[in-house]
């Protein structure tokens, strides 16, 4: 029988990389922390018509990339492909809006698209999602790419390219979609050289032409006009609000005026956060307002803004950039025995090192003196802690430090304070 391997498009995260990942989320949780975000834990799964109206049907999501089925009960039900519909769901459903505003929120955990898997684009993949919900102020746009620069700035992460944008509203925006029209129709070429996808996007999704990575989509509407040009007064004033908010703490921004969003619910500011060690999947970081998405599943007006931020994205540049993230971690303390009749004393001793907070580890499979201390050293144990028949005659331990070769002896019940002791005076 052939042995089964994992989907395509997924991947084991195994211990060489999950301890990154692990370091990844710790610092996402100190900045939500630092920020005042709660976190919120979301189901997996959630009723398709969330996503078609939050996220909209026109979008590649909905239309090509969603993971949809008929539950045993005969419900549609997707896996979900990102966080924010679900974040304004469950801030809807718990009547979030009684409580002071802003709310502040969020969320990490896998994501689901049937996409063309690549490096850094995956079936299954991370995302962290940090969303400010029940403001307009342009100060909360500001607030989320300040969020995720700080991740990335304690992350260690440099070179990181900010688009921004803005989107306008469904005031503004019908104008700049009917001029964007007029000017594909009317360009010399037109319509032949878009790609089949954006023939379709014309009527139904004209801004998504600009999103486009075919490049002779992307030729044709190199000189298109840009959105900003047709912003309303509104939107206008809080695009330069957010630029000079972004100046002001210093964030290293650019204008890209083919950043976009095609939905009537995403409203001003959009923006990205790129970074070159990803290639052609560049973006670490996607985000923007979305005022009216509440009202489009079914609640009131509730203003929100946010990003969602890939996991595998940011390890990736992570490792790109040769970020040094600290020390894997690994077992500090190996505890060996001269023979099987010592087991139990060795997993006592384990047992009390752990308790220290060292971290310890031990043979349980019988293993003798010699093949023991080539596993710590494989382990990489800075200690070993030997319990040998001297040793358990005399009550102590013998605890030798693996790099210098010195060896103490400490009383056995003394052995996890001493240890921290040597520990601390090598550290000096
Ligand atoms: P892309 O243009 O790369 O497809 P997107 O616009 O679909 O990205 P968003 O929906 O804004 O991405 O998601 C936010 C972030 O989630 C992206 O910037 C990226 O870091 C990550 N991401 C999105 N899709 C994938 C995927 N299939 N695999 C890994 N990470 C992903
Ligand atoms: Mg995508």
């Amino acid at each position: 029988m052939e042995t089964i391997k994992a989907p395509r498009g997924t991947k084991d995260v195994l211990g060489d990389e999950s301890w990154k990942w692990a370091r990844v989320l710790s610092v996402c949780g100190d900045v939500a922390r630092d920020f005042g975000y709660s976190e919120v834990l979301l189901p997996i799964f959630e009723h398709t018509e969330l996503f078609s109206r939050g996220i909209g049907d026109a979008t590649d999501v909905v239309e090509k990339e969603m993971y949809t089925f008929l539950d045993k009960g005969d419900r549609s039900i997707t896996l979900r492909p990102e966080l924010t519909a679900s974040m304004v769901r469950s801030y809807l459903e718990h009547d979030m809006r009684r409580a002071p505003q802003p709310v502040k929120l969020w969320s990490a955990g896998p994501m689901f698209r049937y996409e063309r898997p690549q490096k850094g684009r995956y079936r299954q993949f991370w995302q962290a999602d940090f969303e400010i919900l029940g403001v307009e102020s342009p100060m909360a746009d500001i607030e989320t790419i300040d969020t995720s620069m700080e991740i990335y700035r304690r992350l260690g992460l440099t070179n990181l390219k900010v688009l921004i944008n803005s989107v306008g509203c469904p005031k503004c925006r019908p104008a700049y979609r009917e001029a964007l029209k007029s000017f594909i129709e009317s360009s010399p070429g037109g319509m032949d050289s878009l790609c089949e996808t954006c023939r379709g996007r014309l009527e139904r999704n004209p801004l998504r032409i600009l999103d486009c990575k075919n490049p002779s989509c992307k030729e044709m509407t190199e000189s298109a006009p840009a959105i900003l040009d047709s912003l309303c007064g509104e939107c206008k004033a809080h695009f330069e609000d957010v630029g000079r908010g972004l100046s002001r703490i210093g964030a290293d921004f650019r204008l890209d005026k083919r950043l976009v969003r095609g939905l009537d619910y995403y409203t001003k500011t959009a923006y990205e956060i790129l970074a070159g060690e990803l290639g052609s999947q560049n973006a670490v970081c996607g985000g923007g307002r979305y005022d009216n998405l509440a009202e489009a599943i079914g609640g009131p007006r509730v203003p929100g803004v946010g990003f969602a931020s890939g996991i595998e994205r940011i390890v990736i540049t992570l490792e790109g950039q040769g970020v040094y993230l600290g020390e894997k971690p690994k077992t500090e303390a190996y505890v060996v025995t001269a023979s099987d009749g010592l087991a139990i004393e060795a997993s006592a001793l384990t047992h009390e090192l752990r308790a220290s907070k060292i971290p310890a580890d031990t043979d349980y499979s019988g293993r003798g003196m010699k093949a023991q201390m080539k596993h710590a050293s494989v382990l990489g144990a800075d200690f070993v802690c030997i319990i040998g028949d001297d040793e358990a005659a005399s009550g102590t331990v013998s605890v030798k430090n693996m790099s210098s070769g010195e060896q103490r002896s400490f009383i056995r019940s003394e052995t996890a304070s001493r240890l921290l002791s040597w520990k601390e005076e090598q550290n000096r």
